[in-house]
């Protein structure tokens, strides 16, 4: 039986989809290195609310969530058929671990969720939904938001978190897309790379207290909650691993993680 591992992308600047960079061609080729899913469970820093919420739409839209990017940006569309009955199951599972969820009849796939799956898995067939974060509540809640689904993966459901390994926006006007990290951004993902392989998962969820320059590398930490969802959904007892390094903008890393 297949069972996918739990994924942590960094989506990048909304760009990412037409610039040529060591990111896109790595996400490019993740889709056929995880194998064909039968559904996605996709976990955006772009979609918040105050509790989790899943998609019920049948066919969600393209929501183009930026503003003053290239006009081809906006004519792209994702249109992977969705997955109302995966979104009942992942409120199921919530509920059964005492989560309240809601469910959201229309909700389309932000760019957190289209910008991966249309490199990953461009024929737009595979059905997908959507689950919501919850910035106010921290990275152990997110950690047991992962918890409660990790029999999805017994299901052949992906769980694709995406957000960014570092998301120091104010910085990135500063530099050109392939500048490499300054030390700050690389001191901060590394320890974060290690605190995975070495399954500190208790530093992980203090990683605001305990990683070098957090608070200059997620100024907040929308952009790395999904982490701690996939980090959440791992098989108990497995390590998980950073699948790619690299740097868009000096201060946006790109690192991607599987939790097998
Ligand atoms: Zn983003």
């Amino acid at each position: 039986m297949t069972r996918p591992p739990a994924l942590f992308v960094s989506h990048g600047a909304p760009t990412m989809i037409i610039e040529r960079t060591p990111a896109r061609e790595f996400l490019a080729g993740f889709g056929a290195a995880v194998g064909r899913p039968d559904a996605v469970l996709a976990v955006s820093a772009h979609w918040d609310t105050s509790a989790p919420a899943v998609s019920l739409a049948e066919r969600p839209e393209t929501i183009h969530d930026f503003f003053g990017f290239p006009q081809e940006l906006y004519r792209l569309r994702y249109a992977a058929p969705g997955a109302p009955g995966l979104a009942q199951r992942v409120a199921e599972l919530l509920q059964d671990s005492g989560f309240a969820v809601e469910r959201d009849a229309a909700r389309g796939l932000d760019h957190g969720a289209w910008v991966p799956l249309m490199l990953m898995y461009p024929q737009a067939d595979i059905p997908v939904t959507q689950l919501s974060i919850q910035p106010h509540l921290g990275p152990a809640h997110h950690h047991r938001l992962g918890q409660a689904l990790v029999a999805l993966r017994d299901e052949n459901v992906l769980i694709l978190a995406s957000g960014s390994a570092t998301h120091n926006l104010s910085h990135v006007r500063r530099h050109a897309l392939n500048d490499a990290a300054p030390d700050w951004v690389n001191d901060f993902r590394e320890w974060v790379a290690a605190a995975v392989a070495e399954g500190r998962d208790g530093d992980l969820l203090e990683y605001r207290r305990l990683a070098p320059h957090a608070a200059d590398n997620h100024p907040t930490d929308e952009h790395f909650l999904p982490l701690f969802v996939a980090l959440g959904a791992r098989t108990p007892g497995a390590r998980g691993r950073r699948a790619h390094v690299s740097d868009t903008y000096g201060v946006l890393a790109m690192d991607a993680y599987r939790f097998d």
